[in-house]
């Protein structure tokens, strides 16, 4: 039996106004991939997650989740959902992680993590709340539970982020540059939080400027430029021996 992708994207292409942003970009992600998506600033990367759970509209393109199709129709140059309920569905299966973490402000810590289950899967309130602990303990939080977002660091309020992501149980997890934001103190932290989820065996795709957390840790690598897939393979070749000109550039750009 061969094995369906958790995740396939195929000739994704998005057009603003009328510059093409993403020129036919595909992908697939098995179960237990971490996908690293490297590349400049401007190449296309976060257009490209957006895409992947319509975030963003594609202009053309397929999304196939577990081997469903995504049914998507054409609205003026783009496409979008044609079943909302699919959309939902899946979107409920894709956690996305931002670099700007996204916290409800008015919420506890422990209300930002309980909020998605408690309300959107609508699971038993004490399952939820003992749940959002445990998530909380795993990040290393635990102790600022009832504490506001605001009085947490950025890198605590990026971890509380990924909690609150991984109680919605997603079998695919999207960040997108999630240590950005964060002084430079406080990426190890939740490299580290990312790292764990990593060896459990999580698929993630992640758009990331960190290399070498990139190198140890995906089990494949895409560089990104204009666009267009210019290098993917496995670190060893991505980081060790790139065929691209431009992957070389950017890498000895990078470290
Ligand atoms: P990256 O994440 O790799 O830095 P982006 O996907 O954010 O790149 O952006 C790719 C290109 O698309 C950039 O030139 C950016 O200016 C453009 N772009 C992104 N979002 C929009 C938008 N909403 N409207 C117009 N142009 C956009
Ligand atoms: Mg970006």
């Amino acid at each position: 039996m061969s094995k369906v992708p958790a995740l396939e994207l195929i000739d994704i292409h998005k057009t603003f106004g009328n510059v093409e942003v993403l020129k036919g970009i595909s992908l697939k992600a098995y179960d237990g991939d971490v996908i690293s998506i490297l590349g400049s600033s401007g190449s296309g990367k976060s257009t490209f997650l957006r895409c992947i759970n319509m975030l963003e509209n594609p202009t053309k393109g397929e999304i196939i989740f577990n081997g469903e199709s995504l049914n998507l129709v054409p609205s003026g140059s783009d496409l979008v959902s044609g079943n909302m309920k699919q959309l939902t569905k899946m979107r409920q299966q894709i956690g996305f992680v931002f670099q700007s973490f996204n916290l409800w402000p008015h919420m506890t810590i422990l209300q930002n993590v309980m909020e998605g289950p408690a309300h959107v899967l609508k699971r038993p309130k004490h399952e939820v709340m003992a749940y959002a602990e445990h998530l909380l303990d795993k990040v290393g939080i635990a102790d600022k539970k009832h504490m506001y977002p605001n009085q947490l660091s950025g890198g605590q309020q990026q971890r509380v982020a990924i909690a609150r992501t991984l109680a919605m149980d997603p079998q695919v997890i999207l960040f997108d540059e999630p240590t950005s934001a964060l002084d430079p103190e406080l990426v190890g932290e939740v490299l580290g939080v990312m790292r764990n989820l990593a060896d459990e065996g999580r698929t993630m795709l992640i758009v990331t400027h960190e290399m070498n957390f990139a190198r140890e840790v995906s089990s494949d690598v895409v560089f990104l430029h204009q666009g267009v897939v210019e290098e993917q393979g496995a670190p060893s070749k991505v980081f060790g021996s790139p065929e691209s000109e431009r992957c070389k550039a950017f890498l000895s750009s990078v470290f």
